[in-house]
């Protein structure tokens, strides 16, 4: 990590304290972010570094906001409140997992396991062929697809590869179902694969989704580089990931205020002069940078503010979706197995779906804290369900019966195994909606107010609403802030690089 180039007093805490000017301040600039998801992290991390006298305020007790884990009051277990995945195309967070010194806590998986509805079991990895063509032998080597469904993926991937950037952003304003039906791919391939994909990586179906945002998906996760598609998963509570970034904000001089609500900005008709907390003290900094959600945004601005910006005309117009997260434990069959793994019914180290409303099914391993019916270990499993628009306001019972029987249909070895513990977790606003005409509405870090810069996934990165997104969020907001205040450039991220044969077809 850099060096830090100052140190700096703690957050003011004064009523109206007279601010020096920025052009001559005696101290290092000080900086409020609000929000502790991964946007502020980032957003933190990187100001910090620059030697900015930052101060976070979360209003939880602990940072990760959505990407969290929760206390299980019946196992007393740590849960996650939701499987979080990225992908090795997601080279900001990977950035900034490197920089909070967690990244050997993301286990890669190079092997992707799908399976039928009728149980069988295929898998995608890559091979020593470049990309795009890396996946194409494991693909073409698919039991669930038909020759004419392959071909007709093939035809769809080579329109994605020549489609370009420019040409995906030609059709941000329709749905990735009206691509797929331009491109006459059949209804069975929509629905068990290209759907499969997109409804997880954007936590939207292709009936809804922008078509830019489901493209770029194929392109950059799939086509691109060999590495790009390789899944990351946490080894450990998605919480823990994030306390490192407290102790590397403290190291930096700076502040981390948890359980502290925003409640509003104070805003002088040219400036933001201060943050109001719920606990009626007021905050006061040189700039504020806010990493919370629209809606949260939309509570925090006083009416002058969002009138004197356009980039808060439009935050009662996003859309949201919503993903469903069921976690259950079962016993093994056998008494008393033999051996370890025998605790473990279910054999995969994750499970996709492509015919059933359970999308994706990931292995926690043993769990020796919940036990079975002969005080045996049990397995944890968790179901994943994204855009689950016609499911979220089912009862969580109808829901672990749901994710119980499509399991035991899609994988034999768990038909015989008793279902011990279940835990659903519903997130009705998981994310926000990324449709069509979306980015009309998604706001720059930098607008005319001019101490106050936006993050968040939903900001205008180019990306959908993943950590990623708001990692890059973050960063730019970071970049921003320091740009105009003359304390340098922080580095950029880059992406992966894409392979020669992909940049020869894409022109
Ligand atoms: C169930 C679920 C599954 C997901 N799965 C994936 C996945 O597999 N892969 C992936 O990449 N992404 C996934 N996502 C999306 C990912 O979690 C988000 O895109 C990302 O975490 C957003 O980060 P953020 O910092 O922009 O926002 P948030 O995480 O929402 O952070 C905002 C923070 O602000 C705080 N806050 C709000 N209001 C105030 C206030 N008034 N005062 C102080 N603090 C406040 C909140 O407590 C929160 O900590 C998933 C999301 C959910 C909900």
């Amino acid at each position: 990590m850099p060096s830090l180039l100052h140190q700096h007093p703690p957050p003011d805490l004064a009523t109206s304290p007279t601010r020096p000017s920025l052009a001559h301040r005696s101290h290092p600039l000080s900086t409020i972010v609000v929000g502790g998801g991964l946007a502020g992290i980032a957003t933190a991390i990187r100001l910090a570094e620059r030697g900015v006298a930052v101060t976070l305020v979360e209003t939880r007790k602990r940072l990760g906001g959505r990407a969290t884990s929760f206390t299980d009051p019946a196992t007393g277990r740590t849960l996650d409140n939701c499987q979080h995945v990225l992908m090795g195309c997601c080279t900001h967070l990977i950035d900034l997992y490197t920089r909070l010194g967690v990244a050997d806590r993301i286990h890669w998986h190079r092997r992707l396991y799908f399976a039928d509805a009728r149980g069988h079991i295929d898998t995608l990895e890559a091979d020593d062929l470049p990309a795009p063509l890396h996946m194409a032998r494991g693909l073409l080597s698919f039991r669930m697809y038909s020759l004419t469904e392959k071909v007709a993926i093939a035809r769809g991937m080579l329109a994605i590869l020549r489609l370009g950037a420019a040409g995906r952003r030609h059709w941000h304003d329709r749905t990735f179902l009206q691509w797929l039906q331009q491109h006459r791919q059949p209804p069975s391939v929509i629905d068990r694969f290209w759907s499969v994909i997109v409804t997880s990586a954007l936590n939207e179906t292709p009936a809804r989704a922008s078509a830019s945002y489901a493209l770029q998906v194929f392109q950059e996760g799939f086509l691109a580089h060999e590495r790009a598609y390789e899944m990351g998963l946490a080894a450990v509570p998605l919480v823990e990931l994030y306390d490192p970034a407290d102790q590397a904000i403290a190291r930096a001089a700076g502040t981390v205020m948890l359980s502290t609500s925003a409640e509003r900005f104070h805003f002088d008709g040219r400036r933001i002069t201060a943050l109001e907390l719920a606990d009626g003290r007021a905050l006061h900094a040189d700039l504020f940078v806010s990493t919370v959600p629209f809606d949260r945004l939309a509570k925090l601005c006083p009416p002058n503010l969002t009138q004197a910006d356009p980039r808060l005309h439009h935050l009662d117009r996003f859309q949201v979706s919503p993903i469903i997260g069921i976690h259950l434990w079962f016993a093994s069959p056998h008494p008393s197995p033999p051996a370890a793994d025998l605790h473990q019914p279910f054999p995969f180290p994750h499970l996709i779906l492509t015919q059933s409303p359970l999308h994706w099914v990931f292995n926690k391993g043993t769990d020796p804290d919940v036990a079975g019916p002969d005080h045996s270990p049990t397995q944890h499993l968790h179901g994943v369900i994204s855009a689950a628009y016609d499911l979220v306001d089912r009862p969580a019972e109808d829901l672990t019966r749901l994710a119980d029987a499509e399991l035991r249909k899609a994988v034999p070895a768990t038909r015989h195994a008793t279902l011990v513990h279940a835990r659903v977790v519903k997130e009705k606003r998981a994310t926000f909606s990324i449709a069509p005409g979306t980015d009309a509405l998604r706001p720059a870090a930098r607008g005319p107010v001019s101490n106050l810069y936006l993050a968040g996934d939903w900001c205008n990165t180019g990306w959908p609403a993943t950590m990623e997104g708001a990692v890059r969020s973050g960063y730019a907001a970071a970049a921003a802030a320091l740009q105009d205040h003359s304390l340098g450039e922080p580095a950029p991220v880059p992406d992966l690089a894409p392979a020669t044969l992909t940049r020869w077809l894409a022109r």
